[in-house]
């Protein structure tokens, strides 16, 4: 775990870049983010690539890369028996982070989370990107690993987004896990963590998940980007509750299209958000995948177009699934 190859990729870093913060501070328009996953482990970076490069007409400020734990799967050995073992099959978001600024000269946002993760392996993780001139961070927990119920921290790890919030901040003033280390050289990561309009599914109801969100502002983080909706009442609602409990830090909203039937079910059981009634219906009667992929195109685009009546200053989309319809959607929003 927490292993990164840099070989090559060190010398290209003076074009890096601005916070996130700044982006949003300076922007004289609305502006547009990706996220994307990184490949699954012996894919190439070209897949990257294939996905981004399309998108590059309509000059994204910045571009997510999610991170990912460590799975652990059941192997059959030559004489039967199965062997427990922990594979990471998506590693390598700071090596992709460093690819994108590299090639497209715009700011890379890793992920960090704390599930699976010993404070150690992040710290090392943040040094690395220190190095590399990425100085912006989302910082996560992460999701129970597949084989447990609940979200249970690596023994040497964090419990809560707010801890992982804390250790960077620690590193921004130069304090690292081993005391001994005095004088250490500051990093200065601008710190973004997830807000959720519809309420984190952990969470006893929508006040208290907004409680613990404000606590990870209060600590030093300096934005938020919300979980994917449908709804952009959810959005707006959930922006007033947080302005009306004093969280002040800017929120940019996550889109992810619809594209087919089977995301009716498999995003709500995932994500737990819901799909509006309207957009249900008209899936479900769609005959066709190219209709329903119209619809979902139709859906994303008028909430697109909402938001930014709206003066919402960024749209940030989930590409994961079928990027070109994000792609179709920004054609006709620019
Ligand atoms: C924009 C975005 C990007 C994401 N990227 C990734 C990714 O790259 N990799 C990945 O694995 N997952 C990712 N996730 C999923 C995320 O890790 C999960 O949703 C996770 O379950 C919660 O993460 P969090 O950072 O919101 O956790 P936290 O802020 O720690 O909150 C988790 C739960 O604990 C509650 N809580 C917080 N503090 C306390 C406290 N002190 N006491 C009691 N309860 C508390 C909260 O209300 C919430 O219910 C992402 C989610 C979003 C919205």
């Amino acid at each position: 775990m927490g292993y990164y190859l840099l070989d090559g990729i060190t010398l290209i870093f003076a074009a890096s870049i601005m916070k996130i913060t700044e982006h949003l501070r300076q922007a004289t328009g609305p502006i547009i983010s990706l996220e994307i996953l990184p490949p699954t482990k012996g894919k190439s970076i070209d897949s990257i690539f294939n996905l981004l490069d399309p998108f590059m007409e309509f000059k994204p400020s910045f571009v997510n890369v999610t991170y990912h734990r460590a799975e652990q799967v059941y192997k059959k050995r030559t004489d039967g028996s199965f062997e427990r073992v922990e594979i990471r099959k998506r590693p390598g978001t700071v090596g992709i982070c460093a690819a994108i600024i590299n090639r497209y000269k715009i700011d890379a946002v890793p992920h960090l989370i704390c599930g699976g993760f010993s404070k150690e392996e992040t710290e090392n993780a943040l040094i690395d990107l220190h190095f590399l001139g990425v100085d912006n961070v989302l910082a996560l927990r992460g999701d129970a690993a597949a084989n447990e119920k609940t979200f249970l921290p690596h023994p040497k790890g964090h419990h809560y987004a707010a801890d992982l919030v804390e250790q960077i901040l620690q590193l921004n003033k130069g304090k690292y896990q081993e005391e001994d280390i005095i004088d250490g050289v500051k990093t200065d990561f601008c710190i973004g963590v997830a807000g959720y309009p519809e309420k984190h599914f952990e969470a006893p109801n929508l006040q208290t998940d907004i409680d613990h969100l404000k606590h990870k502002i209060e600590l030093g983080a300096d934005y938020i980007t919300t979980q994917m909706f449908f709804n952009n009442k959810h959005f707006y609602d959930y922006t007033a509750s947080c302005r009306e409990s004093g969280v002040t830090a800017p929120i940019i909203p996550g889109l992810k299209p619809i594209t087919g039937r089977r995301q009716l079910s498999v995003i709500p059981s995932t994500f737990n958000v819901e799909i509006p009634i309207d957009l249900s219906r008209a899936l479900q009667s769609a005959k066709t995948e190219a209709a329903c992929e119209q619809i979902g195109e139709e859906w994303l685009l008028n909430q697109c177009r909402d938001l930014l009546k709206n003066k919402v200053p960024v749209l940030h989309f989930y590409t994961l699934g079928k990027p070109h319809i994000v792609n179709n959607v920004l054609k006709q929003l620019f």
